[in-house]
Protein backbone atom coordinates (compact mmCIF):
# COMPACT_ATOMS: atom_id res chain seq x y z
CA UNK A 1 0.00 0.00 0.00
CA UNK A 2 1.32 3.29 -1.08
CA UNK A 3 1.51 6.45 1.63
CA UNK A 4 -1.05 8.20 -0.21
CA UNK A 5 -3.60 5.27 -0.61
CA UNK A 6 -3.21 4.58 3.00
CA UNK A 7 -3.93 8.37 4.44
CA UNK A 8 -7.38 8.38 2.29
CA UNK A 9 -9.42 7.79 4.80
CA UNK A 10 -7.77 10.23 6.83
CA UNK A 11 -8.29 12.82 4.22
CA UNK A 12 -11.50 11.55 3.32
CA UNK A 13 -12.97 11.94 7.11
CA UNK A 14 -11.95 15.56 7.64
CA UNK A 15 -12.59 18.89 6.36
CA UNK A 16 -9.25 20.94 5.97
CA UNK A 17 -11.48 24.46 5.43
CA UNK A 18 -12.41 23.42 9.03
CA UNK A 19 -9.99 22.08 11.25
CA UNK A 20 -6.68 23.33 11.79
CA UNK A 21 -5.29 18.98 11.82
CA UNK A 22 -2.00 18.88 9.48
CA UNK A 23 -3.23 17.82 5.93
CA UNK A 24 0.10 15.41 5.62
CA UNK A 25 1.14 17.64 2.77
CA UNK A 26 4.60 18.11 4.85
CA UNK A 27 5.23 14.52 5.90
CA UNK A 28 8.65 12.81 4.63
CA UNK A 29 10.39 9.81 5.62
CA UNK A 30 13.03 10.65 8.81
CA UNK A 31 16.36 8.95 10.07
CA UNK A 32 14.48 7.13 13.18
CA UNK A 33 11.17 6.28 13.49
CA UNK A 34 8.45 8.36 15.82
CA UNK A 35 5.73 7.61 17.85
CA UNK A 36 3.24 9.43 19.69
CA UNK A 37 0.52 9.14 22.61
CA UNK A 38 -2.44 11.77 21.46
CA UNK A 39 -4.44 12.26 24.34
CA UNK A 40 -7.78 13.03 22.78
CA UNK A 41 -10.95 14.50 24.42
CA UNK A 42 -13.86 13.70 22.08
CA UNK A 43 -16.74 11.99 23.03
CA UNK A 44 -15.17 9.60 25.09
CA UNK A 45 -11.22 10.88 26.51
CA UNK A 46 -9.01 7.99 25.26
CA UNK A 47 -5.47 8.37 24.33
CA UNK A 48 -4.37 7.77 20.40
CA UNK A 49 -0.96 5.78 20.00
CA UNK A 50 1.10 6.07 16.47
CA UNK A 51 3.65 4.38 14.97
CA UNK A 52 5.83 4.52 12.06
CA UNK A 53 5.13 2.39 9.11
CA UNK A 54 6.12 2.85 6.07
CA UNK A 55 5.95 6.51 5.80
CA UNK A 56 2.55 6.80 7.66
CA UNK A 57 1.42 6.78 11.34
CA UNK A 58 -0.58 3.15 12.40
CA UNK A 59 -3.08 4.12 14.64
CA UNK A 60 -5.25 2.78 17.18
CA UNK A 61 -7.70 4.37 20.12
CA UNK A 62 -6.69 3.32 23.73
CA UNK A 63 -9.64 4.17 25.75
CA UNK A 64 -8.08 3.07 29.08
CA UNK A 65 -4.34 4.59 27.53
CA UNK A 66 -1.05 2.78 28.12
CA UNK A 67 0.54 1.74 31.36
CA UNK A 68 4.48 0.86 32.46
CA UNK A 69 3.08 -1.93 34.37
CA UNK A 70 3.85 -5.49 32.55
CA UNK A 71 0.71 -6.94 34.12
CA UNK A 72 -1.93 -4.18 32.35
CA UNK A 73 -2.80 -5.09 29.05
CA UNK A 74 -4.95 -2.34 27.11
CA UNK A 75 -7.53 -2.96 24.33
CA UNK A 76 -6.42 -0.75 21.05
CA UNK A 77 -8.50 -0.16 18.68
CA UNK A 78 -7.85 0.60 15.12
CA UNK A 79 -8.26 3.61 13.41
CA UNK A 80 -7.15 5.46 10.14
CA UNK A 81 -3.48 6.25 9.66
CA UNK A 82 -2.20 9.37 9.71
CA UNK A 83 0.18 11.57 8.18
CA UNK A 84 3.86 11.91 9.93
CA UNK A 85 3.20 15.46 10.41
CA UNK A 86 0.44 14.50 13.03
CA UNK A 87 2.72 13.99 15.37
CA UNK A 88 2.95 17.23 16.56
CA UNK A 89 -0.68 18.25 16.63
CA UNK A 90 -2.15 19.87 19.79
CA UNK A 91 -4.81 22.11 19.61
CA UNK A 92 -8.61 21.91 19.56
CA UNK A 93 -10.66 19.78 16.54
CA UNK A 94 -14.23 22.27 16.11
CA UNK A 95 -17.49 20.58 17.59
CA UNK A 96 -19.47 18.35 14.95
CA UNK A 97 -16.26 17.74 12.79
CA UNK A 98 -14.52 13.97 12.89
CA UNK A 99 -12.83 13.43 15.97
CA UNK A 100 -14.21 17.03 17.75
CA UNK A 101 -12.49 18.19 20.76
CA UNK A 102 -9.15 18.98 22.30
CA UNK A 103 -5.93 17.08 21.35
CA UNK A 104 -3.02 16.95 23.68
CA UNK A 105 0.74 15.28 22.67
CA UNK A 106 1.03 13.43 25.83
CA UNK A 107 3.90 11.58 24.52
CA UNK A 108 6.33 11.74 21.70
CA UNK A 109 9.59 10.17 20.74
CA UNK A 110 11.59 7.23 18.58
CA UNK A 111 11.11 3.48 18.90
CA UNK A 112 13.52 0.60 17.56
CA UNK A 113 11.89 -2.65 16.19
CA UNK A 114 12.77 -5.22 18.47
CA UNK A 115 11.54 -8.31 15.66
CA UNK A 116 14.22 -6.32 13.27
CA UNK A 117 17.43 -7.66 15.22
CA UNK A 118 15.79 -11.20 15.93
CA UNK A 119 17.37 -14.69 14.17
CA UNK A 120 14.13 -13.88 11.25
CA UNK A 121 14.85 -9.83 10.97
CA UNK A 122 10.88 -8.82 10.27
CA UNK A 123 10.13 -5.39 9.24
CA UNK A 124 7.46 -3.37 11.21
CA UNK A 125 5.16 -3.67 7.89
CA UNK A 126 5.73 -7.24 8.30
CA UNK A 127 5.15 -7.55 12.10
CA UNK A 128 2.12 -5.71 11.70
CA UNK A 129 0.96 -7.46 8.81
CA UNK A 130 1.33 -10.97 11.23
CA UNK A 131 -0.54 -8.84 14.19
CA UNK A 132 2.32 -8.69 16.37
CA UNK A 133 4.61 -5.74 17.09
CA UNK A 134 7.78 -5.59 19.26
CA UNK A 135 9.15 -2.52 19.96
CA UNK A 136 11.25 -0.33 22.16
CA UNK A 137 10.25 3.28 22.55
CA UNK A 138 12.28 6.08 23.41
CA UNK A 139 9.68 8.86 24.84
CA UNK A 140 9.58 11.62 27.47
CA UNK A 141 7.03 9.20 29.75
CA UNK A 142 7.05 6.03 28.19
CA UNK A 143 10.30 4.21 27.61
CA UNK A 144 11.08 0.43 27.15
CA UNK A 145 9.68 -2.12 25.58
CA UNK A 146 6.40 -2.44 24.28
CA UNK A 147 4.05 -5.47 22.54
CA UNK A 148 1.17 -5.20 20.57
CA UNK A 149 -1.22 -8.31 19.65
CA UNK A 150 -3.77 -8.62 16.95
CA UNK A 151 -6.79 -10.59 18.99
CA UNK A 152 -9.74 -11.77 17.64
CA UNK A 153 -11.87 -11.16 19.74
CA UNK A 154 -14.59 -8.32 19.13
CA UNK A 155 -16.60 -9.64 16.29
CA UNK A 156 -15.41 -8.97 12.57
CA UNK A 157 -13.30 -5.71 13.36
CA UNK A 158 -9.51 -6.68 14.60
CA UNK A 159 -8.83 -5.52 18.26
CA UNK A 160 -5.28 -5.42 19.26
CA UNK A 161 -4.11 -5.53 23.05
CA UNK A 162 -0.45 -2.59 23.95
CA UNK A 163 1.00 -3.82 27.12
CA UNK A 164 4.88 -3.07 28.61
CA UNK A 165 7.39 -6.13 28.36
CA UNK A 166 9.08 -6.28 31.59
CA UNK A 167 12.42 -4.21 31.52
CA UNK A 168 14.16 -2.33 33.29
CA UNK A 169 11.85 0.71 32.69
CA UNK A 170 8.61 -1.41 33.80
CA UNK A 171 6.81 0.06 36.80
CA UNK A 172 4.04 -1.74 38.76
CA UNK A 173 1.56 -0.06 40.63
CA UNK A 174 2.40 3.11 39.12
CA UNK A 175 -0.06 5.12 37.01
CA UNK A 176 1.92 7.51 34.47
CA UNK A 177 -1.42 8.81 32.85
CA UNK A 178 -2.08 9.94 36.43
CA UNK A 179 1.24 10.96 37.56
CA UNK A 180 1.83 12.73 34.20
CA UNK A 181 -0.90 14.14 32.94
CA UNK A 182 0.01 17.06 31.01
CA UNK A 183 1.62 17.92 26.97
CA UNK A 184 4.98 16.45 26.69
CA UNK A 185 5.93 19.27 24.17
CA UNK A 186 4.04 22.13 26.12
CA UNK A 187 3.33 21.28 29.52
CA UNK A 188 0.01 22.25 28.81
CA UNK A 189 -3.34 20.48 30.60
CA UNK A 190 -6.09 19.99 28.58
CA UNK A 191 -7.97 22.77 29.79
CA UNK A 192 -5.40 24.67 28.77
CA UNK A 193 -5.17 23.68 25.18
CA UNK A 194 -8.64 24.13 25.12
CA UNK A 195 -8.82 27.88 26.07
CA UNK A 196 -5.74 28.66 24.22
CA UNK A 197 -6.59 26.81 20.97
CA UNK A 198 -10.08 27.11 20.96
CA UNK A 199 -11.04 29.51 19.12
CA UNK A 200 -8.26 29.08 16.18
CA UNK A 201 -8.91 28.92 12.78
CA UNK A 202 -7.58 27.43 9.74
MN1 LIG B 1 -8.88 10.02 18.91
Amino acid sequence: MTQDDSLKNYHAKRDFTKTTEPDGGDSGARETPIFVVQKHDASHLHYDFRIEIDGALKSWAVPKGPSMDPKVKRLAIPTEDHPLDYASFEGVIPKGEYGGGTVMVWDIGTFRNLKAEGEEPLSMAESYTKGHLDFHIEGKKLRGAFTMIRTKRGGAKPQWLLWKKKDGFAASGRDILVDEPNSATTGRSLEQISVEEGDQQP
